[in-house]
């Protein structure tokens, strides 16, 4: 059977349920398969079946000890009606590229094909483990993950959410999309900080053994949502699966055929499950990881260096404005064929000098993946010329990756045809958006929303729709150091 080790050499293995309750390893490394399993399928036998039945095989290869009936019951629980497309992920053609559509979930965001999921694989792991504390999710988030969080965690059983947003750090959506979420065990707090103060506090939280204490006495245990959770990752490499077979379906490929796989990058989350994808068995000639302003990771694949001495840039595209890339780590494990000593050591050089150099033998393997970049003009550039060419809307995040695969078939001339990571709504970054496609912003986000609405015809997302009328449940705002308390009174 699968079990799961941590990036870092400890010799601790987990099932897959211990490594989803614990998060992250003791040594504070991630925690990797150890081995990535092959494909349990052909491609004949899987073309043209829905969504979750896709979904169900890939994830069962690696959560072998999760029962039949219980995945297939995480799976009927995360992938139902909340997704406003039928087919769940649509793949769509345009320009030049097949937009695998990840953003038809409940916040219109990509990060919802995993936290839809994530709660049911949680809590089924704490009955295997025959754990009968409560489990309450904390999370500190600049905007899209506390959202994604929120809904995939509310009303679910033996489960409590608490996220901490910066005050006037989100936007003026994102807020509200926060303050209205409804469920009877989610809590919402705006804190007197930035981002980095919550995530702070969110991390003195955890390592606070007094308060352990505390919420034992009640019977919470708590746990936390971030994408290192091997149960994020999991759920994402179904979706690559997918979108390969729909290419065969579609008569793109022939069964076995190699495609491009092209992701807007920050965490290196979503690019690392396309790498699994590529273990299991789909081929793929190149990863094209495209980043913003921010393109540590751009250099890095350039060079063998991974170097945070460096400005770093808000931009249009802020899920990516990110220079630790914490996934990546997974991906030189895997490079240095399992040795975690070497890993440790560059994790630490990364936190003590601020950079690391890979071995020789690491870089020979980054040579599957392209590194680009775009700036935020030609951000706006390509969603202009996308909408008005093709009629495609795309967001700030999906247009960067169209950029950097342009610059790539250019520059290297390889039309293999590509699926494209679409990783949110275009509403959800409408100021941006309108913009782009030169309609000029509204006087505010919800503005522009209608604006954008009226101007293209495309359906505003559920989540998004009247979202200024929806009744604002968290009003709180806490300081700092008063976090801690905010999380006692909410659970008591
Ligand atoms: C989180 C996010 C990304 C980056 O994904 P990673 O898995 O962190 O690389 C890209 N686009 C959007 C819209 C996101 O929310």
């Amino acid at each position: 059977m699968i079990q799961y080790q941590s990036t870092r050499g400890s010799k601790e293995t987990k099932t897959s349920a211990q490594a989803i309750i614990q998060g992250i390893g003791e040594d504070k490394g991630l925690y990797v398969p150890s081995e990535i399993p092959a494909l349990p399928f052909t491609f004949e036998e899987m073309v043209g079946k829905p969504y979750k039945d896709v979904a169900f095989r890939v994830m069962k290869a690696f959560f072998e000890d999760y029962t039949e009936e219980e995945l297939q019951a995480c799976i009927d629980s995360a992938y139902d009606s909340k997704f406003e497309e039928e087919e769940i992920v649509p793949v769509k053609k345009a320009g030049d590229a097949y937009f695998l559509e990840l953003y038809h979930g409940p916040t219109a965001a990509f990060k919802d094909m995993a936290l839809s999921i994530l709660p049911y694989l949680l809590t089924t792991a704490m009955k295997k483990e025959n754990e009968t504390r409560k489990v309450c999710i904390l999370t500190a988030t600049s905007g899209d993950t506390g959202k994604a969080a929120l809904e995939g965690f509310a009303d679910v059983p033996g489960t409590e959410i608490v996220v901490f947003y910066p005050n006037q750090g989100v936007s003026l959506v994102q807020e509200r999309q926060m303050s209205t979420q409804t469920g009877e065990n989610t809590h919402v707090f705006a804190i007197n900080g930035n981002f980095d103060d919550a995530q702070t506090g969110v991390k003195n939280i955890f390592s606070n053994e007094k308060l352990e204490e505390q919420l034992t006495e009640i019977g919470i245990t708590l746990s936390s949502a971030n994408s290192i959770n091997i149960g994020r990752l999991v759920p994402q490499v179904a979706y690559y699966v997918f979108g390969y077979l729909r290419l065969i379906e579609k008569g793109v490929i022939k069964e076995g055929e190699a495609i491009n796989v092209v992701v807007p990058t920050g965490n290196f989350g979503n690019i690392l499950a396309a790498y699994y994808a590529g273990k299991m068995g789909i081929p793929v000639k190149k990863f094209i990881c495209a980043s913003n302003e921010n393109k540590v990771l751009t250099d890095f694949l350039n060079t063998g260096t991974y170097d945070l001495h460096r400005e770093f840039y808000l931009t249009n595209s802020p899920s990516m404005d990110i220079l630790i890339s914490s996934n990546l780590e997974r991906l030189l494990y895997h490079l240095a064929e399992g040795k975690g000593e070497e890993v440790s050591r560059l994790m630490k050089e990364l936190a003590e000098e601020k950079q690391y150099t890979v071995s020789d033998a690491i870089k020979a393997g980054l040579k599957d993946f392209y590194g680009g970049y775009a700036d935020m003009e030609k951000t706006g550039e390509t969603i202009g010329k996308l909408y008005k060419e093709e009629g495609y809307l795309v967001d700030t995040h999906t247009a960067v990756a169209y950029q950097v695969y342009e610059d790539y078939r250019r520059e290297t001339g390889d039309e293999t045809p590509a699926l494209l990571a679409s990783t949110a709504s275009a509403y959800k970054f409408a100021d941006s958006v309108c913009q782009a496609i030169g309609i000029g912003k509204g006087q505010d986000g919800f503005a522009s929303v209608a604006k954008l609405a009226e101007e293209t015809n495309v359906r505003i997302p559920a989540g998004l729709k009247e979202l200024d009328k929806k009744e604002i449940r968290h009003k709180g705002v806490v300081e700092i150091d008063a976090m801690q308390q905010a999380v006692l009174d909410s659970l008591q």
